[in-house]
């Protein structure tokens, strides 16, 4: 049991799933079982949706937690940990600080819950999520990779962003700034139009939207005579910076509003 949370701290979920395949079902033991610091059991009820129920208390830090069946997959990593966090904190003396780090770990949890499940493409449990799914592997591109590449090469890796295809159909790109549900803290997050996800869309064209999303991070928007400018002598400037600039700003006027046009009819037949 230790070597198998040991190799999950160690190489984190990747790897925990390459663990899982590797051994033979009877003896898997896997993260869902047990907290990463391995004091926490976690036990799953089918019937349980919005709840979780510290159980236990074996020995001093030892605690068995009841979850949601849904919790079981490997995409609740995260949310488990919470919940292992608010099992100890349960046990613990109830002061008023305590139970004021309670409360917040339980609105972690269940906004980090529905977050997961979006992101899956399930319903949300608690109510709507105001931070979108996030969703970077399209068709045909892997946003994830264009960011990386474009945040290496242009801005020194230095950028924290999220970065999805839009979840809206003929939606625009666009960048914003907002709370994650799982920290609490603001983060980039950088939608992508699924006009780009075409294999009529070569590497240079995504890479040209997702770096001019990427300069919003670093040139905010500004106030001048009372008129918010978005896209500046400056930004304009660095944005010509991106070797493909003429042959991205060629795709975006001519291939990408025949791909949008085309999602919004095919949208009809579904
Ligand atoms: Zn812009």
């Amino acid at each position: 049991m230790m070597d198998d949370s040991f190799q999950t701290d160690l190489f984190g979920s990747l790897a925990s799933s390459l663990w899982k395949s590797a051994l033979p079902k009877k003896e898997e033991k896997t993260p869902h079982q047990i907290s990463g610091d391995g004091t926490v059991l976690f036990r799953y009820a089918e019937r349980l949706k919005k709840s979780i129920r510290c159980r236990k208390k074996f020995f001093e830090n030892l605690y068995e937690l009841e979850l949601p069946g849904y919790m079981k997959s490997e995409e609740f990593y995260p949310v488990r940990e919470l919940a292992a966090e608010w099992a100890r904190i349960t046990f613990k003396r109830k002061t008023v600080g305590n139970k004021e780090k309670s409360r917040e770990l339980l609105s972690r949890i269940w906004k980090a819950t529905d977050q997961i499940l979006a992101d899956m493409g399930k319903h949300p449990i608690s109510g709507s999520t105001k931070f979108p799914p996030i969703r970077p592997v399209g068709k045909v591109h892997d946003l994830e990779k264009v960011f990386s590449a474009i945040n290496e090469t242009y801005f020194q890796g230095e950028l924290q962003a999220r970065i999805t295809w839009s979840n809206r159909i003929g939606g625009l790109s666009f960048h914003t700034k907002r709370k994650d549900p799982l920290t609490g803290e603001e983060v980039n997050l950088i939608s992508i139009s699924r006009g780009y996800d075409f294999e009529n869309c070569p590497l240079y064209a995504v890479a040209g939207v997702v770096y001019h999303e990427c300069l919003h991070i670093v040139i905010p928007p500004v106030e001048v005579n009372g008129r918010r400018v978005v896209h500046g002598r400056n930004f304009r400037q660095r944005e010509r910076r991106y070797i493909y600039y003429e042959q991205w700003i060629k795709w975006h006027k001519e291939v990408l509003p025949k791909n949008i046009r085309m999602m919004r009819k095919m949208k009809n037949f579904w």
